[in-house]
């Protein structure tokens, strides 16, 4: 079923970087023999899935959509990729997403651009575009994405699907090709929260190949998805409802309604510390990206140009093999680490994080979660946004702050706007509160 709906959608969304079908099909016929020897299979047995294409997998192409990493196949696989086997999932294929994840619109591909499949005119958002734009086409039942300033979800929310971003170290980043390694974090996107939530509980969990990785074991996420919101205490971040437009606030706004309507103690807050978060953020990561891509030199990985010496050689190779938005990144993060600007840009940037984290932490003091929206708008034209990288930059707003803090959050659908694009909410918790942050947005669902 799922072959069929990729043969009809996939032409016009162009989600998959690389689709591998026969060996999806091989891998199933092998799940029914072993079903029939009465062998026990996992928890996502027949279940087909899609992984962004900065997660490496053994033996397949991963591309980070960038040319940089032209015919370089990993030697292993992302913990995530290992955990989904080990529950027997389905990995039909490889998804498309901004270069090594940066970008909101999945438009810094260097292979393709993938469209929104309830307006082919319009982005998915991004970077996890791809993984996105797949889920919600019904080619596959669930995507694996990474979230680095909101790359989870707000292409969930501009598809209208779900995503979670875990609290930091709740899922490991090895094998995720690192962007910025103190933000990243991979997390799952869904067409419901039921099924978001076993996903989840699926890649959590501590892994020692990831020096950052939590102790904790997985919480039980699906077992306790109906029992509601009563007496929870749910912030609604007033200053992030007021920078989005007024159709999606009114989507916030029923969210909101239904979860007040669910016993939940509602109650407005202004947090304008978050706000922020926005400029901490574009100094942050670009600085640890221009250390984390230090690594594509040529000689390790994929692409290498001809030329005269060493230097040459890594020059014109880093030249032709990133694209401008990385090469922007990189040209910022290593202007705010360099020694006459380090204290002014990087130090400060780093301030403003903990006055981020600290603004969070007071808040949750009084409330249990917050609530705001995922994106101030919904799905833009392909091109709109394009060559303006800080309109583009200034879209991230609202999902920013939780990277910042590493704190989790889950971006839910609310409904649609006139032209029937669809809205997302965006649920935040402390860290570690992943369970209560499905309740609610299983009630909002
Ligand atoms: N849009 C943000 C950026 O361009 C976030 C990307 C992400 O979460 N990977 O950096």
């Amino acid at each position: 079923a799922y072959q069929e709906q990729i043969a009809i959608q996939e032409p016009e969304v162009d989600a998959f970087l690389s689709l591998d079908l026969e060996a999806a099909r091989r891998r199933a016929s092998y799940q029914d023999e072993r079903r029939a020897r009465g062998e026990r299979l996992g928890r996502l047995a027949g279940v087909p899935v899609v992984l962004k294409d900065n997660l490496c997998t053994i033996n397949f192409p991963t591309t980070a959509a960038s040319k940089i990493l032209d015919g370089w196949v990993p030697p292993y696989n992302a913990t995530v990729v290992d955990r989904l086997d080990e529950e027997d999932a389905i990995v039909l294929g490889k998804t498309n997403l901004d270069e090594f994840a940066m970008g909101s619109s999945t438009e810094n591909s260097a292979f393709k651009i993938t469209r929104n499949p309830h307006d082919l005119d319009r982005v998915p958002g991004g970077s996890s575009g791809g993984s996105a734009a797949a889920v919600a086409s019904r080619m596959a039942l669930a995507g694996l994405g990474s979230d680095t300033g909101g790359s989870i979800r707000q292409p969930a929310a501009l598809t209208g699907i779900v995503g979670l971003k875990p609290t930091y170290g709740r899922v490991s980043r090895y094998g995720l090709l690192a962007f910025a390694s103190s933000l990243d974090q991979i997390g799952p996107l869904a067409a419901s929260v039921e099924d978001t939530a076993l996903v989840a509980e699926c890649i959590m969990g501590h892994d020692p190949r990831d020096a950052t990785s939590l102790q904790e074991a997985p919480p039980q996420l699906l077992g306790s998805l109906s029992q509601g919101v009563q007496g929870i205490r749910i912030g609604v971040v007033t200053n992030l409802i007021e920078a989005a437009n007024p159709e999606v606030q009114a989507g916030v706004e029923a969210a909101i309604q239904a979860l007040a309507r669910a016993g939940a103690i509602v109650e407005e807050v202004a947090l304008k510390e978050l706000a922020y978060g926005l400029a901490a953020y574009y100094v942050v990561a670009p600085a640890e990206a221009s250390s984390n891509l230090a690594r594509y030199d040529g000689v390790r990985y994929g692409l290498r140009e001809p030329g005269v010496t060493v230097e040459e050689m890594m020059i014109a190779t880093r030249t032709k093999g990133f694209g401008p938005e990385v090469k922007r990144r990189i040209m910022l993060g290593t202007y705010a680490l360099s020694a006459g600007y380090y204290d002014a840009f990087y130090v400060t940037a780093q301030r403003v994080r903990t006055f981020v984290r600290e603004a969070f932490a007071r808040a949750y003091v009084s409330f249990d979660l917050l609530i705001a929206p995922t994106s101030p708008t919904t799905a833009f034209r392909i091109g709109e946004r394009s060559n303006d990288p800080v309109e583009m930059y200034r879209s991230d707003v609202c999902t920013i702050p939780s990277n910042l803090s590493g704190d989790p959050a889950i971006s839910v659908p609310a409904g649609v706007d006139a032209d029937g694009l669809p809205i997302g909410v965006q649920l935040l918790g402390p860290a570690l509160s992943e369970q209560v942050l499905f309740r609610a947005a299983f009630v909002i669902e």
